[in-house]
């Protein structure tokens, strides 16, 4: 990984599951590309790292699989899922020709394996190099300024992606605005255990009620991670006792609980307060977003991953088809990519706000869920956590009427009452939204140093 330098037909800010992927996929369509990143990998990030049977697709399009295997990632193909009073245990739902239903694996093993796909791929792939600014020719965005340790340099290209995440330089100096902006309502903090019971089938565990949300599931090197989501009322004990609050929710999940009683924690507790998740502005004169840069929705769903690696696959299509033209034809091609992902991610956007938000779902939720239980289609639900649905295919009208009247029957029925009517302006709001988006008043810096993850929790190995 060297010094690039000259003239690109595509410069890629970024080597994690968004900007090596892309690279990848353009340089094997025989488009020159340069890879920009600031870290050198391996190099992990603030991320968690559970991902879905589209996402392992992409990596097994890729050719990436053996090498994440190789790193001890299982395959899980079971989930153990409990929301409110419903519980069951079934098969993640798979696609012929799947390599599996979901992964996890570490930051620092998977970015490295889609960075050196880029490069065996033929992308001149520049670590320690950071972007610094924009070059423009008459109002086009044309190239970058960049600088490694040995000083600054200038990079051309037809197109700049920014891949550069939430804290996109990219997207600052284009002047890309934030739009259909929310806050998070949880926190998210996750630990791995070695010597965890695992069972007999590698199982991804999901289980929500009341304040509680947890997820566990096995992870390359033969770990197991445990996820809490607590709510903001719990700050003030994670504060004083973030171990003794972490395990007393961990051992509150049952099948957690058993898979790390005999199992010792290893390295720290990390976790994230406070996140924003938005939309940018997708595309302007010679430059695009890709990922978190133009994208960013609560993790709850864990689907950060996926999706960057799908936008990829989606983009390198469009930016392929828009280099065969002029420079005003490339432009066009990625405002359209940019419509395409508003299009796709919008509603998926919101459904991820409501997995993550406090308090107990409401209780017409569980019952769409425990109705499709019923009738063995569970995999309809999974589905949209695969991005193979979407929310407003699941969650149609007769699925929520049907359950509302369920959920008449079993709770109390002004509270039912008050909720439904609640998800139905929240619907009308967020369709309208969807189609005139409202834009933050105005754009927070970019400097890593205000990144929106504004606590880092850390605990020194004790478990
Ligand atoms: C707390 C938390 C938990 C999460 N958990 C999950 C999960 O379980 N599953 C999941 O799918 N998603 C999860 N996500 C989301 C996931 O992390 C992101 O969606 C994913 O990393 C997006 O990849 P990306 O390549 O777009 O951006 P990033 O992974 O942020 O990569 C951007 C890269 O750009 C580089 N860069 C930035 N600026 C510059 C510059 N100026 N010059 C050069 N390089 C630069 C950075 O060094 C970085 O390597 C989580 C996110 C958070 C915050």
């Amino acid at each position: 990984m060297s010094r690039a330098t000259g003239t690109f037909d595509v410069v890629v800010v970024g080597a994690r599951c968004a900007g090596s992927p892309l690279a990848t996929l353009l340089a094997r369509e025989g488009i020159t590309v340069a890879l920009i990143e600031q870290a050198s990998f391996p190099s992990a990030t603030l991320s968690s790292h559970i991902f879905e049977a589209d996402g392992l697709a992409v990596l097994n399009r890729l050719g990436v699989i053996d090498r994440l295997q190789a790193a001890g990632a299982p395959m899980v193909n079971r989930v153990d899922f409990r929301v409110e009073d419903v519980h069951t245990v079934v098969p993640w739902p798979r696609e012929s020709g799947d390599v599996g239903g979901l992964a996890s694996v570490r930051r620092r093993v998977l970015d490295t394996v889609l960075a050196d796909a880029a490069e065996q791929a033929g992308a001149s792939v520049c670590m320690s190099t950071k972007a610094v600014g924009l070059l423009k020719d008459e109002g086009r965005v044309s190239g970058l300024r960049v600088a490694d340790p040995t000083g600054e340099f200038e990079l051309r290209a037809r197109l700049v992606v920014g891949a550069d995440g939430r804290s996109s330089t990219v997207a600052r100096l284009a002047g890309a605005r934030k739009y259909n902006v929310t806050a998070n309502q949880r926190a998210l903090y996750w630990a791995y255990f070695e010597a965890a019971d695992m069972g007999s089938e590698p199982t991804f565990v999901s289980h929500r009620w009341g304040d509680r949300f947890l997820l566990g599931i096995p992870i390359d090197g033969g770990l197991y991670q445990v996820l809490v989501w607590p709510e903001f009322s719990e700050r003030a004990r994670l504060r004083a006792d973030l171990e003794g609050t972490f395990m007393e929710q961990a051992r509150s999940c049952e099948p957690i609980a058993k898979a790390i009683a005999g199992a010792r924690r290893v390295d720290k507790i990390v976790g994230a307060v406070r996140w924003e998740c938005y939309f940018r502005d997708a595309a302007g004169p010679g430059w695009v977003l890709a990922g978190d840069a133009g994208h960013f929705k609560d993790p709850a769903p864990g689907r950060g991953i996926s999706d960057a690696l799908h936008q990829a696959e989606a983009l390198s299509a469009a930016i392929a088809v828009g280099l065969a033209g002029s420079d005003e034809r490339l432009d066009e091609a990625m405002t359209r990519w940019g419509r395409w992902r508003d299009d796709e991610f919008a509603e998926h956007y919101w459904l991820a706000s409501d997995l993550g938000a406090a308090g107990e779902l409401p209780a017409v939720l569980p019952e769409v869920f425990r109705a499709l239980h019923a009738k063995g289609r569970a995999d309809v639900f999974f589905n949209l956590i695969n991005h193979r649905a979407k929310p407003s295919k699941v969650l149609t009208p007769r699925r929520i009427l049907g359950a509302t009247l369920r959920a008449l029957y079993r709770h109390r029925r002004p509270r039912v009452l008050a909720e439904v009517a609640t998800l139905g302006a929240q619907d009308r709001r967020r369709r309208k939204l969807n189609r005139h988006p409202e834009y933050a008043a105005h754009e927070p810096s970019f400097e890593p140093a205000d990144d929106p993850i504004l606590t880092t929790a850390r605990a020194r190995r004790s478990f």
